[in-house]
């Protein structure tokens, strides 16, 4: 299951052609791991054997409360904190704290089942891109038609078509410029869009129209951070 799960089709992904394509696959991934853990995977001791180990980011211990399932999150919290109580917080302590277990409980702390999935789903993807962006000339033509790709996403792809088993020469260079124009316009349109937001505070631009600006904050906090935020005035 665990390599089926994350085979999102390429079109699913590039298609809809709404929002960056990468917090779209990130979001599927997402989504599905959530589902698998809270559902199918109850089924797979490995899988809980990697659940206890690393534990889960905030966002997703959040959102997998938010789906509901009670007993499934307190089977998997039952284990998980079997395994710090046995492991990671003596039960009687002497002396200094210990430099490998303060080491062991902050990697814990910073480690996610979930988060760890998603990017390796999604470096499976960039293969695909990778791949269908050198070979396949209707693929390039979607992949240019996004309407952006966010700054994290934009970062992530062009690591990893610039390291292994990414891209190379001609090939690397086309897939840098495309991503860049792809991140680089829309920056330059919500630069444009918060100056405008900024200047209809101006008393000199009482009764001008706000054009495109009204959402210009929460537009550029979603190409800063993959997030959009869900206030807004
Ligand atoms: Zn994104
Ligand atoms: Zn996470």
């Amino acid at each position: 299951m665990k390599e089926t799960i994350c085979t999102i089709p390429i079109n699913d992904v590039f298609g809809p052609k709404d929002g960056c394509p990468i917090c779209r696959l990130h979001n599927m991934l997402e989504q599905n791991y959530l589902d698998y853990i809270l559902g199918a995977a109850m089924m797979e001791p490995d899988v809980r054997v990697e659940t206890n180990e690393k534990g889960f980011c905030t966002k997703h211990m959040h959102m997998m409360v938010g789906k509901g399932r009670r007993l499934q999150n307190a089977l998997l919290l039952e284990t998980h904190l079997e395994r710090i109580k046995t492991e990671l917080i003596p039960k009687s302590v002497k002396g200094k704290p210990d430099k490998k277990n303060i080491a062991a409980l902050e990697r814990l702390q910073d480690s996610c089942y979930v988060c760890d999935k998603i990017s390796w789903g999604m470096e499976h993807m960039f293969q695909t891109v990778f791949a269908s962006f050198s070979t396949d000339p209707e693929f390039k033509a979607l992949f240019n038609e996004q309407p952006f790709i966010c700054l994290p996403h934009y970062t992530m792809l062009i690591k990893s078509a610039a390291g292994k088993g990414g891209l190379k020469g001609g090939g690397l260079s086309e897939f840098y410029s495309a991503s860049a124009a792809l991140a680089g316009k829309y920056l330059e349109t919500l630069k444009d869009d918060i100056s405008h937001y900024c200047k209809m505070y101006d008393y000199r631009s009482k009764g001008l129209d706000w054009g495109n600006s009204r959402d210009a904050i929460e537009r550029s906090v979603e190409f800063l951070t993959s997030e959009r935020p869900d206030y807004i005035e």
